[in-house]
């Protein structure tokens, strides 16, 4: 192969409108966290995402800290999670001091699968985190259901899954704590930041409480995980592009579904009455050897989480490795799939490479 291939940018970057006016508008008023702008932006989150709290926070990681804190995990409590998850969403469990407990997911999603879930439980579990993978949704009321019975605290890490949605409704109504990250790359981006959706008033109030010192009240503890105002500025301009952005990906998706021929790949499954974010295109491989595909695909310049990231099973990091699990399911998902970037700043010359890239791969 002589040709040179420009690679498609698995990063989604641009300008927004309105943001330089929003800049300004919020340089001529206090700029800390505690900043009228970062109110403003959080009730915007809030009605956005129909959730009765909406909390800006410093980074999806502290979101995930302050969350768990809330959720009253403290060292030596378990928490039970995915191993298909980022290093991201473990390393806040281990800052507490916690016991991260690795669960199989489901054969064809990245839910937990509720029958592990039983045998994985524990008097010491204080929490559960769930993430549905590049936005595509977990089954999540039946884990609703399966965590309320047991009186365990749910928490979604949805840095994924900004718009997605299940049966009508944003993810985050189905979790007792929902961590959103606005790093750069997410859907919703403010360079660094986050924020936490709850519809729970007394978890709000820790929330609230532990990004800013626990009010320096000398009696609760907590941390200056506060969301700047500029990035609050930057993030309500940018939240009335979203709903535009999620329905350019959904056609980018629908468009390479429609026209993928190769028998061995078709589109993850998305479960009956929901809707992804695509914050990336979910392909399953029934190749005998999937990652000589994936290399196939980055020949041709398109890029894949699985191929950047090595995605593996969390439990064979070097820091993970003492919280091994047997999770058979995880480790044959993880083996199965790959991603195709489907931003909006896709052109169409480019959905048309990834299909003719897809259908001429000769392997088996
Ligand atoms: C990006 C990401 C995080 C961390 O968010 P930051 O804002 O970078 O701290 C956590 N979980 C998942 C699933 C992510 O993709």
């Amino acid at each position: 192969m002589s040709e040179k291939v420009v690679p498609i940018s698995d990063k989604f970057h641009y300008i927004g409108p309105t943001d330089g006016d929003a800049l300004v508008q919020a340089l001529s008023k206090a700029l800390s966290g505690s900043s009228d702008t970062v109110v403003e932006y959080e009730k915007a989150l809030a009605g956005y995402f129909e959730s009765r709290h909406a909390i800006g926070i410093s980074s999806g990681g502290a979101a995930l800290s302050v969350a768990l804190y809330a959720a009253g995990v403290r060292p030596g409590d378990e928490v039970v999670l995915t191993p298909t998850s980022p290093l991201c969403t473990v390393y806040p469990v281990l800052a507490h001091q916690a016991v991260p407990v690795f669960v199989d997911t489901r054969p064809d999603n990245f839910g937990i699968d509720l029958a592990d879930l039983e045998r994985a439980v524990t008097s010491r579990t204080k929490a559960i985190i769930d993430i549905p993978m590049w936005g595509y949704p977990t089954p999540a009321i039946e884990l609703r259901n399966a965590a309320k019975a047991r009186g365990i605290p749910l928490i979604f890490d949805l840095a994924h899954s900004h718009g997605t949605k299940l049966d009508g409704k944003h993810l985050s109504a189905y979790a007792d704590l929902s961590c959103f990250s606005t790093h750069d790359r997410k859907i919703l981006a403010t360079g660094e930041g986050g924020f936490i959706l709850t519809d729970d008033d007394r978890l709000a109030e820790v929330v609230q409480s532990y990004r800013q010192f626990g009010n320096l009240n000398g009696k609760d503890l907590g941390l200056n995980y506060k969301l700047g105002a500029l990035q609050a500025a930057i993030g309500k301009s940018r939240l009335g592009l979203l709903d535009g952005h999620l329905q350019s990906r959904r056609n980018n998706a629908e468009r390479i579904a429609a026209d993928i021929r190769n028998p061995r790949v078709k589109e993850f499954t998305v479960l009956p009455g929901s809707r992804p974010s695509y914050y990336f295109m979910l392909l399953s491989l029934g190749f005998k050897d999937n990652r000589a595909f994936i290399d196939h695909l980055d020949a041709h310049g398109i890029p894949s989480d699985i191929k950047r990231y090595g995605c593996k099973t969390l439990y064979k990091s070097p820091l993970l490795k003492p919280w091994t699990r047997n999770c058979p399911n995880a480790e044959a998902l993880l083996d199965s799939i790959t991603t195709i970037p489907v931003h909006p700043n896709i052109k169409a010359e480019q959905v048309n490479r990834i299909v003719s890239a897809i259908n001429s791969y000769e392997g088996v």
